[in-house]
């Protein structure tokens, strides 16, 4: 009897280490996949700007050649320009406080999104030229969510500067704050450029931006929209956008109120 327990126990030992060992595989895996496509996917982002420094730096060192003054000057403005650009890449993907899993590291308590929107309007305003027409509209005066308000304020940011990026001269933005029975809903819609049936569905994937000729008027590095999609899905929530070329972008995130 003794002998076949101690057979039974040896063997769902064997059974469970190897399952262990399987799962730790196939994790193993999977973080190497996710790994090597955001490799891939830096290294193009990261190749662009160098290239053009690259390209920028021959110029200069044959109008040193020349002794034109003007022309390294404005080489090398845009070398700087280049740089910064990099820096600014760098330091985003370096700031995500991020664990083994890839995901964001998330500090959930109760926050009121009236607030945090009514202040995410304000800053976009002032953070731009563009004469802007915001029209927030919320039914009520509080709707509290248990969420991270720093990530979820990026998030509501993000989609704002879009908004604004993506418009022409003068904008006009409406957003919309609804608590439904299960989530709530945040709604930002522009009269912006819109975006093309065959684009839109990448445009929440790192480092994706809709292409636009050879150089790219509006500046950004293709982030913001998989960043604001992990940090909605880490809420337990989804995002979606609907877009008509000319007419505008309305993206709306929906996220489920905790128990
Ligand atoms: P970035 O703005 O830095 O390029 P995002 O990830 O925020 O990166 O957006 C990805 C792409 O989706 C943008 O490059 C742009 O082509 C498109 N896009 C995002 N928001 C809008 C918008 N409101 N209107 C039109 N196009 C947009």
């Amino acid at each position: 009897g003794g002998q076949l327990l101690l057979s039974v126990l040896l063997f769902t030992t064997l059974i469970g280490s190897f399952m262990y060992l399987l799962k730790t595989i196939r994790k193993q895996n999977q973080l190497a996949i996710l790994r090597k496509s955001f490799v891939n996917n830096m290294t193009h982002e990261l190749k662009t700007p160098v290239a053009t420094v690259m390209a920028a730096i021959e110029a200069i060192q044959r109008f040193v050649a020349k002794d034109d003054k003007e022309k390294m000057h404005k080489y090398l403005e845009i070398s700087k320009g280049e740089l910064e650009h990099l820096n600014a890449m760098i330091e985003r993907v370096l700031q995500l406080d991020v664990d083994e899993t890839h995901r964001i590291r998330l500090e959930k308590r109760q926050i009121d999104l009236v607030p945090l929107v009514a202040n995410s309007i304000e800053t976009a305003r002032v953070g731009t030229r563009k004469p802007i027409t915001f029209h927030f509209a919320h039914d009520l005066d509080r709707l509290l969510l248990r969420a991270d308000e720093s990530h979820m304020k990026n998030v509501v940011s993000n989609l704002l500067d879009n908004a604004i990026k993506y418009s022409g001269d003068s904008v006009y933005i409406v957003v919309g704050l609804e608590e439904a029975d299960e989530c709530i809903e945040l709604s930002i819609a522009d009269r912006g450029k819109g975006i093309e049936a065959e684009h839109i569905k990448y445009v929440f994937d790192m480092f994706y931006r809709v292409p636009q000729g050879h150089l790219h008027e509006v500046k950004g590095f293709g982030l913001g929209l998989a960043y604001v999609k992990q940090v909605v899905e880490q809420h337990g929530g989804s995002i979606q956008v609907v877009s008509e070329v000319g007419k505008g972008s309305t993206f709306t995130l929906k996220i489920p109120k905790e128990k």
